[in-house]
């Protein structure tokens, strides 16, 4: 997420955690979203071709072999979910924030029987499931809980005017906007080989961010979906659910990972990264948790690690300290 779009959230961490103070005044908010919006789309964005599936909520890219990008631009998340097509099955790796119809754009995209896995059940992520009937899920406390849906002052925050660069599609207010249960109908075991005909995908277990986030794996193509463990902005690591040191172990296994890779695939922003950065990502949270960088205040009880390219935010409470 952009410098920006935390500024924005720093409202949600009032429904979150209860960390700010003082609230952000509506003449701030205000200023932040045009900017948030103004800086769209994100340059990135110039060097692929929009495909004529797309509509006015997602935008559909196509950046690898087979692997389609289903992104939503005009909310604050922007969230990207991936559909991963092998030549009997496709894997939707997240539905997004279920503000869209994203049933409609896979239709689109392929007629293949088509299951459901998320990266983690944050609600930016599983919006969407309802829609599905296959649902292949890691089994823990949270996803199990978050599978029985949402409706919050955090789920409204979503999609409320703050959240959005354009109104969002017919039929949705932020008052009938909740994430519904859905039905997780097979469990999948962590390094369980999903194979697609054609192309196989390793699901590999990487808590820190939640405790059921994983990534997925194509050896052959190189290609890596990180969901929230890593995209180029500022990657959350200060909720309730977060265990940093589960990260820490987590993103060196990723970095690890990266010399045989070719591209990796993130949740939010931009769809395409050179996984080389994945080794400073380690390094950079390394020294973090060994107390010897220095932050600064991103709201009150968050402070952010900035390093080119990603930041980290972590609760000031949880960042250790050397003697
Ligand atoms: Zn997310």
């Amino acid at each position: 997420m952009s410098t920006l779009k935390a500024l924005m959230l720093s409202v949600m961490c009032i429904v979150i955690c209860g960390c700010l103070s003082d609230p952000l005044s509506e003449s701030t908010l205000s200023d932040s979203l045009d900017t948030f919006c103004a800086k769209l789309p994100r340059p990135e964005y110039a060097e692929l071709d929009l495909h004529e599936s797309s509509n006015n909520w997602f935008e559909v890219y196509l950046v690898g072999d087979g692997v389609w990008a289903i992104y939503e631009p005009h909310q604050w998340q922007e969230v990207i979910s991936y559909l991963i097509l092998g030549d009997n099955q496709a894997i939707l790796f997240d539905t997004g924030n279920g503000l869209g119809d994203i049933h409609a754009i896979v239709k689109k995209l392929t007629s293949l029987p088509v299951t459901v896995i998320n990266s983690h059940s944050h609600i930016d992520h599983i919006g969407g499931n309802y829609q599905f009937e296959n649902i292949a899920s890691v089994s823990t406390v949270f996803s199990i809980e978050r599978s029985a849906g949402l409706n919050d002052a955090l789920v409204k925050e979503e999609a409320s005017a703050a959240a959005l660069c354009k109104p969002l599609p017919e039929g949705v207010t932020q008052a009938n906007h909740i994430i519904r249960p859905y039905q997780i109908t097979r469990v999948i075991a962590v390094g369980e080989r999903l194979d697609l005909g054609g192309r196989v995908l390793e699901v590999l277990s990487i808590p820190g961010h939640t405790d059921d986030s994983i990534a997925l794996l194509d050896k052959e193509a190189g290609y890596l979906w990180t969901g929230d463990s890593y995209y180029a902005g500022p990657i959350w690591l200060f909720a309730d659910e977060t265990d940093l040191v589960d990260y820490k172990k987590s993103i060196n296994y990723l970095a690890k990972l990266s010399p045989q890779l070719v591209l990796l695939f993130p949740a939010h922003n931009t769809p395409r990264v050179d996984p080389k950065i994945l080794i400073g990502v380690a390094n950079s949270f390394n020294k973090v948790l060994s107390g010897s960088e220095t932050s600064k205040p991103e709201w009150d009880g968050v402070q952010r690690f900035q390093y080119d390219g990603f930041s980290f935010l972590l609760r000031e409470d949880a960042i250790p300290k050397l003697e």
